[in-house]
This record gives structure tokens, C-alpha cells and sequence, in this order.
């Protein structure tokens, strides 16, 4: 295979790091256009979107009546977690559980906002703690099949436990805060590959794995887009689409009504991800995911490219602070340092070299976008 010639896109900062993106003659990437084309056309943060969520909210009250809880909220300490948090039991005067899942890899910053915000809002906060020794074999088996997206496992479990706690205890609304506003631009298959395809994560395991997963919270994803949704009823609701969301704007509010402390940079609340995005993914791979976190926010006028471009020239962590967590994560994870830079420095791979239900999942997506469930660039 040839090597392309290095691109950037001129209205983001999206570039050739990403093996399938495409410019069109003014240079911008597919991500852009499919950004003003599909999504901003069909995306209503304002009057009209709180006038779309209103009823939802009804419906959702309606339904919890005579319930302890009328919806379930993952929370990770994050902003955007903790913000929905707040805006649910305060803005919308909903009652929900708060669900917490442990991965082992917690910052002590994100424990501690994570407190805050059930301590702030007298909140019941459920918590659920991931089997150690299983988080640790599926994570070692990852790094060992050399595979990019090394937080797969990390995210399995928290996606998973969630919605298998939803349909377990009859929770017909989840409230998350994903939205456009910070994350329109998703990057590609390479970056960040489907977590719910378990014909995937069974092949790794199963290579080098070296016990069971026994309790280790799993969704496949036709459990999750079928059998949850249309079955179970389990329907997830994005209420920050649905109005004005500014970042800075929502922790300064957090700052200021709970005391929440900003974290340096997006995904720091795992020591493991902050390891792994800060160092492991960009140096290894090139794949910085920083470019589709501020392409996102320079799309949606949040950030400028030139102050992107700057920041992204460096990366997030200084020589001593990767080299500290090198000696953390490996100790943690029982490998040497020796080991762990062994893996580091080993062959790349990518989706390709394992098996996957990827050809299941494409037809899927495109029926989610031709049904305008799903508007985002996925590839
Ligand atoms: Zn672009």
C-alpha cells in the first residue's frame, strides 16, 4: 500500500491520521460536510428542541409514578455526565438513580465529583464494581493483540452494566449527556472500534485471555439495539441536544453550584484512558483523539482551529508523567515495565486481524441513518 500524502482538513483539523477520510475541492473533510449537510440541519439546541423535549420529560414522569426512581443516569465524574445529572433532578424535577460503575481505574477526581454531585443533589447513587482480576485479563488480552483501541474494555463495562442494570430492574429511560455539541465528530472504526461486537472481543479473549469472564458486564450488540430497545423497552433519551450546551459554560455552573473540580483534559477521569489517549495511542498508532474531540468543538464554535492546532502540537503529558504511569499501569495490571514496553514497541494490528461481526453491524448503521436515527460520519 502506497502512503498517502499527509492532508488536513482546512476547517477542522481532522487529517490522513484517519486511513478513510476525504476532502472535497475547498479541503474539507467528510466530517465537516456531514456535519453542516446532516446533523446541524436536523439538531435543535434551542425553543424548538425544549419544545421537542418537553413531552418526553412528561412521559417520563408520568411513567415513574409511584416508582422510587423514574429514570437511570450513568455518571463518571465527567462534565458531561455530571451536568445532565444536575439538570435532571434539578431543571427537570426528574427522581433517577445515579449508576456508577467501577473499573478499578478511577482518578481520585473523578470519585470525588462523582460524590459531589450525589452529595449536592441528595441523589441515591448505585455503584457497581467491576471483578478485578477479569477487568485485568480482558485489558492485558487487549494489549496483547496489539489492536488500537486499547479503553475497549474499560467502556464495554460501563456501557454494558448500565443497560443490563436498566432492563434487569425495569428502567424504561436512560438519560445520558452524550451529545452533538461536544462530540459530533465520532473518528473512525480504527480509532475507536463498535464495543458491543463481542464476536470481537471473544476472539481476542479467547487468544490471550487466561480466565473466564464470568461476572464481566457484557452487551452484545444485537442484545442492546434489538432485544433492550424493543423488547425490554429501554429507551435512551440525550436531553443536552435539546438545548444550548457550551462546555465551558456547564463547569463553570458545576464549579460554582457543587464545587466540582475541571479536570485537564476530556477523559482524564480514568488514569488508564488518560495513559492510553495521552500517550499510547498517539505515539504508537498516530491517532490523536484530541483532533475529534476539538474538531468537535471548532465545528460547534467552541474552540478556535488555530488554538486546536496549537494544542494538539503537544501532547498532554509530560516525559516524567508517562513515565510514572508506564511503571503505574504495568504494576497494576501485573506486567513489567519491561513487558508493557514491550507491548508498546510491538507489531500493530488492527480489526482486520480478528474476527467481528463488522459486515452485520455496517448493514445495521445504514438502516439506523436511512431511518435518521443515526446522523454521524461512522466508519
Ligand atoms: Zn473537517
Amino acid at each position: 500500500m502506497s502512503e498517502r500524502k499527509y492532508q488536513i482538513c482546512s476547517n477542522c483539523i481532522m487529517d490522513t491520521s484517519d486511513p478513510g477520510i476525504v476532502f472535497d475541492e475547498r479541503g474539507w473533510c467528510d466530517y465537516c460536510c456531514n456535519y453542516y449537510n446532516d446533523i446541524l440541519p436536523n439538531w435543535h439546541p434551542d425553543e424548538q428542541g425544549e419544545k421537542m423535549l418537553a413531552p418526553v420529560i412528561e412521559k417520563i414522569k408520568q411513567d415513574g409514578q409511584g416508582r422510587d426512581h423514574d429514570c437511570l443516569i450513568g455518571i463518571s465524574g465527567g462534565v458531561d455526565s455530571s451536568y445532565i445529572t444536575y439538570l435532571a433532578k434539578e431543571k427537570f424535577g426528574l427522581k433517577p438513580l445515579i449508576f456508577h460503575i467501577d473499573t478499578g481505574w478511577n482518578s481520585d477526581l473523578s470519585v470525588s465529583n462523582v460524590n459531589k454531585m450525589i452529595d449536592g443533589l441528595h441523589l441515591d447513587l448505585h455503584t457497581e464494581v467491576v471483578d478485578w482480576l477479569e477487568m485485568k485479563d480482558l485489558q492485558v488480552a487487549f494489549l496483547k493483540s496489539q489492536v488500537p483501541y486499547q479503553d475497549l474494555p474499560q467502556d464495554l463495562a460501563i456501557f454494558s452494566a448500565l443497560y443490563n442494570f436498566a432492563a434487569k430492574n425495569n428502567f424504561k429511560y436512560i438519560i445520558t449527556g452524550a451529545n452533538y455539541s461536544t462530540e459530533c465528530v465520532r473518528g473512525p472504526l480504527e480509532w475507536t472500534y463498535y464495543l458491543t461486537d463481542m464476536r470481537h472481543v471473544r476472539d481476542i479473549h479467547q487468544r490471550f485471555g487466561q480466565r473466564p469472564l464470568k461476572t464481566f458486564p457484557t452487551a452484545d450488540i444485537f442484545k442492546y439495539k434489538l432485544y433492550y430497545r424493543f423488547v425490554k423497552g429501554v429507551r435512551v433519551i440525550k436531553p443536552l441536544d435539546y438545548m444550548p450546551y457550551i462546555k465551558e459554560n456547564a463547569i463553570q455552573e458545576l464549579v460554582a453550584r457543587f464545587g466540582w473540580q475541571r479536570y485537564e483534559h476530556k477523559h482524564h477521569e480514568s488514569r488508564f484512558t488518560r495513559f492510553y489517549e495521552g500517550y499510547w495511542l498517539p505515539k504508537k498508532f498516530g491517532y490523536d483523539k484530541r483532533r475529534t474531540y476539538f474538531s468537535s468543538l471548532i465545528l460547534t464554535k467552541q474552540m478556535t482551529r488555530e488554538e486546536a492546532i496549537e494544542r494538539i502540537a503537544k501532547l498532554d503529558l509530560d516525559e516524567q508523567t508517562i513515565s510514572q504511569e508506564f511503571e503505574y499501569v504495568a504494576k497494576k495490571l501485573d506486567l513489567t515495565v519491561a513487558e508493557l514496553w514491550e507491548l508498546f514497541h510491538g507489531e500493530k494490528k488492527t480489526y482486520r486481524d480478528y474476527k467481528n461481526n463488522l459486515a452485520l453491524i455496517n448493514l445495521g448503521t445504514r438502516v439506523l441513518q436511512m431511518l435518521g436515527v443515526e446522523k454521524r460520519v461512522m466508519r
